[in-house]
């Protein structure tokens, strides 16, 4: 093979120097036309990654939505259920559970009224199947466990469950309502976690307590 000469080595050189300036120009231009606030520029810069961006936002804008709306209905439904609780269950102590939480969940649903203000949407309650079923069971363990001393016992179980559904919804549209950037519905929505989480300990105490002392 012959080796290189001087014309060749220019014309390997000159060509790197193209590819160079051309690359350089390019850039160049994109954050000149960045800089003069060219909107198409910016796009074309990082196009698919805003998009997508844009995209994941809207989506859990929508789940933020549809969440909302769920708790929603599930909210009104406790609200016309703790009555029946308060009224079945046998010990003063757990009636009166039910009667406060009763009056904090007037508060919740109130509270949602504000999240649903604040994201400009008329609040709306959607279908869910999660609590009418547990609520169900509730109702269940009342015909079936009317007459018996293991009632409270019961009664505490079906309440927690309620507790433990609402925790899971409250603590996740908090998370969402950070991810989104609204700072306001993250402070309610905390109010009304901190509240079921409360709850959620003071059945946990009476359910250790005389209630089930009696079921045995
Ligand atoms: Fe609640
Ligand atoms: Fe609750």
């Amino acid at each position: 093979m012959a080796p290189i000469g001087i014309p060749e080595l220019k014309a390997i050189v000159g060509m790197f120097a193209r590819s160079a300036a051309a690359s350089v120009s390019k850039v160049s231009y994109e954050r000149r036309q960045r800089r003069a606030g060219n909107p198409r520029a910016e796009s074309e810069v990082k196009g698919p990654k805003t998009k997508e961006a844009h995209m994941a936002e809207k989506k859990l804008n929508n789940l933020f939505l549809d969440t909302l709306k769920d708790i929603y209905f599930a909210e009104r439904q406790i609200l016309k259920n703790l009555p029946k609780m308060a009224k079945a269950a046998r010990s003063p102590e757990l009636k009166n559970a039910f009667l406060k939480h009763r009056d904090q969940t007037e508060q919740h649903v109130e509270r949602l009224q504000e999240v649903f203000e604040l994201v400009g949407k008329r609040a709306q309650a959607k279908t869910c199947e999660a609590i009418k079923g547990i609520l169900e069971e509730g109702e269940e363990i009342m015909d079936e466990y009317g007459a018996s001393e293991a009632l409270d016992a019961g009664l505490l179980a079906a309440a927690q469950a309620v507790e433990h559904y609402e925790m899971s919804r409250y603590g996740t549209l908090k998370t969402w309502a950070g991810q989104l950037g609204m700072k306001e519905a993250v402070g309610i929505l905390d109010e009304t976690l901190q509240e079921e989480k409360e709850t959620d300990a003071l059945l946990s105490s009476l359910a250790q307590s005389a209630v089930n002392r009696e079921a045995a």
